[in-house]
């Protein structure tokens, strides 16, 4: 089948990787330059939480998708996650941290937050009042080479990967236009990000485009630090990041934003941000060392969308959003080769929403 992916994110090279290596023949198109840093997959770090307390369906992708990041490692000669364990807390009772102890296959109790100063000799501290989780098959994503592999990987099986190449808004069928021509298709994989709404407006009311900024901080402390989900407020979340940097997001915090138009981190960023790493990282140095800003993609209820348009039912709406879908990323060409198939999938039966969506904890982390 002739297959156009629009987007080459983690989503769309993911996808076009899978469908070349099935034998499709598949284009992929991307309106910035390789390892681009606008949309919502660059940077060095994600987190990976094998057991997400997002809820079972998650955690069954999770899973799955662990056993292909292997497969990847294999591929690309190197490790793409380092499993450093994990921290999942929030302000006692919070349904994150049961729901991730629920989910766990092997559930400790939940420790009481000063424990953590002990845990982590002094280099991460969190409140006495907030629930703790040391969930151990946690660790940290590297997201720019996985991104970099896939861009090999994918051109090695044949998929047509063009840059700077935008396809023009909005897609109303097969037939996309590039550059002022029209280019027809078997079928339409839109894995946009935050511009999917504008290439399929039917969408759009579903997808806020929200702006996020994420800051690096200093430590002598070697590497090994655990990322942190935290379900308060902010919804603040860290991680280990290379040349000896902690990395720190809020998962809760950040305003609407146009794609392309996205305003880069300032000295508010910095405040906010430098706030929460004198809570949480005792030993770091405050000022954040360098920012950088990102886009998430919301939905109403923070699932994935997965869905064909009522336009044409082989144009599919591929967002993997709401800011926890990089640790997913092996199981989305798995995914959209399934819809191509048309093979019964109860995970996408439950992205489509039609099944009434998934059963899923809403406050989530990244
Ligand atoms: C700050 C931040 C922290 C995160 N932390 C985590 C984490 O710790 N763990 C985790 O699992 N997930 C995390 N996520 C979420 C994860 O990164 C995203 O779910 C994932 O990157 C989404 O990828 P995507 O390919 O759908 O979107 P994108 O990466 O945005 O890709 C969409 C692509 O489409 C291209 N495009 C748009 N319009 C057109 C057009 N007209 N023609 C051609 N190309 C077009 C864009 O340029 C872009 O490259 C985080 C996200 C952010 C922003």
């Amino acid at each position: 089948m002739k297959v156009a992916v629009v987007g080459l994110g983690i989503a769309g090279l993911s996808i076009c990787a899978r469908l070349a290596l099935a034998g499709h023949e598949v284009f992929g198109f991307e309106r910035y330059g390789p390892m681009h840093t606008n949309g919502s997959s660059h940077g060095d770090t994600r987190i990976m939480r094998m057991t997400p307390g997002e809820g079972e369906l998650y955690v069954r992708l999770a899973q799955r998708a662990g056993e292909m990041w292997r497969s990847w490692e294999g591929l690309a000669g190197k490790p793409l996650i380092e499993w450093t364990g994990g921290l999942m807390a929030g302000p006692r009772g919070s349904p994150f941290v049961d729901s991730c102890q629920r989910l766990s296959k092997k559930p400790a109790a939940a420790m009481r937050g000063d424990a953590i100063h002990t845990l982590t000799r002094g280099y991460i501290a969190m409140p006495y009042e907030w629930d703790v989780f040391r969930q151990e098959d946690a660790g940290v994503i590297a997201a720019d080479a996985t991104r970099s592999f896939l861009l090999k990987q994918a051109a090695q099986w044949g998929a047509r990967l063009f840059h700077d190449v935008a396809v023009e808004e909005p897609i109303e069928g097969l037939a996309l236009k590039l550059k002022g021509e029209a280019c027809a298709f078997d079928a339409v994989i839109v894995a946009a990000g935050s511009w999917a709404g504008k290439l399929l407006p039917e969408f759009a009311g579903r997808l806020a485009v929200k702006r996020r900024v994420v800051a690096w901080f200093r430590t002598e402390q070697p590497r090994l630090l655990p990322v942190i989900c935290a379900d308060n407020e902010a919804g603040v979340y860290g991680m280990p990041a290379p040349r000896g940097l902690y990395k720190l997001g809020l998962h809760a915090l950040g305003g609407a934003a146009d794609p392309d138009a996205v305003r880069e981190p300032d000295e508010d960023d910095a405040a906010m941000l430098s706030e929460h790493a004198r809570l949480l990282l005792p030993k770091h140095d405050p000022a954040p060392v360098r920012m950088a800003r990102c886009l998430y993609t919301v939905t109403p209820d923070e699932n994935f969308i997965i869905r064909s348009s009522s336009a044409h039912e082989r144009v599919l709406l591929f967002s993997a959003c709401s800011g926890h879908g990089f640790k997913y990323a092996p199981m989305f060409g798995v995914l959209a080769q399934e819809w191509l198939d048309q093979k019964p999938s109860p995970e996408l039966e439950a992205f489509s929403g039609r099944s009434g969506g998934v059963n899923r904890f809403g406050a989530q982390k990244a």
